[in-house]
């Protein structure tokens, strides 16, 4: 049975993201360790993270998946840019090792002009500031839809930063639906060609995290807008495959369609009654 869940607000404390996703029916979430925009860290207690390490146990969660900043380039050119990506990273992949055992998934960024070769190598070498030995958080590389100079538009992407990192071994990728088919990946009509496709790059043993979204847009638009499951042109039974799917079951899937907590619950809901237990 796979984990359900959708990005949460942090706003009001760990422990409080924990009893909401419950009360959702989820079974994993997402969430910031600060202001998507950026910014600084929000404050935490961590017996605030204690208690929520204990419900997580309780209830059986799956692996949670944390999510860096939107605004974070990992690649930027700009000495500024690349400073805050790199010291807000060190930031939250600290801040994670209090929750041993969890996910954070990282965009690793746009290569504004420098060339995704370029981008490539910068990905690689924040990422050899920011990891270290021993960390007991899995940092993913999320697969993206190709707009603009986005890094990590095709699976090979992400592996050439992964070879190019010291500690790439320890690396997982995060796949996101909508993303994979803007950028032209064909999960609708093909979605066990895709998995082989991902399986030739990047092995399917790295598949850490799935991303469920419907897109807005035809496959490989490259546009990264969000539908809401089954409302865009991916569609309802595309997706449930993914879900479903016996590779892929074992997984954290998280919902970061455009509707609220009720809506998620309402989708959650909605993949429960349709998965195989
Ligand atoms: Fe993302
Ligand atoms: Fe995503
Ligand atoms: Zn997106």
């Amino acid at each position: 049975m796979s984990y359900l869940g959708s990005h949460l607000s942090s706003a009001r404390g760990y422990l409080a993201m924990g009893r909401t996703a419950l009360a959702m029916g989820a079974d994993t979430f997402a969430f910031f360790l600060r202001n998507p925009r950026g910014g600084a860290a929000r404050a935490v207690a961590p017996e605030d993270i204690l208690a929520l390490r204990a419900l997580l146990e309780e209830h059986r969660f799956g692996p949670l998946v944390a999510h860096a900043p939107y605004t974070l380039n990992p690649c930027g050119k700009d000495p500024r840019v690349l400073a805050f990506a790199r010291s807000a990273l060190a930031e939250d992949l600290a801040r994670m090792e209090l929750m041993p055992g969890q996910l954070y998934n990282l965009h690793p960024g746009s290569h504004v002009g420098q060339g995704p070769d370029a981008g490539v190598r910068g990905v690689a070498a924040t990422l050899d500031v920011v990891l270290h030995e021993p960390m007991r958080t899995t940092v993913l590389l999320e697969t993206m839809s190709g707009k603009g100079s986005e890094v990590g538009g095709t699976f090979e992407e992400l592996r050439a930063v992964i070879d190019r990192t010291a500690l790439g071994d320890r690396l997982g990728v995060c796949l996101d639906t909508c993303h994979v088919w803007d950028a032209g990946y064909d999960i609708a009509g093909d979605l066990d060609g895709v998995l082989e496709a991902f399986d030739r790059a990047l092995g399917l043993s790295r598949l850490r995290a799935v991303h469920l979204n419907d897109s807005q847009y035809p496959r490989g638009s490259h546009k990264d807008r969000h539908a809401l499951l089954g409302r865009g042109c991916i569609g309802p039974d595309a997706l449930l495959a993914v879900a479903c799917h016996p590779r892929l079951r074992h997984l954290p899937f998280i919902l970061e369609t455009p509707t609220d907590d009720a809506g998620h619950a309402a989708e959650i809901q909605w993949l429960r009654e349709r998965m195989p237990v």
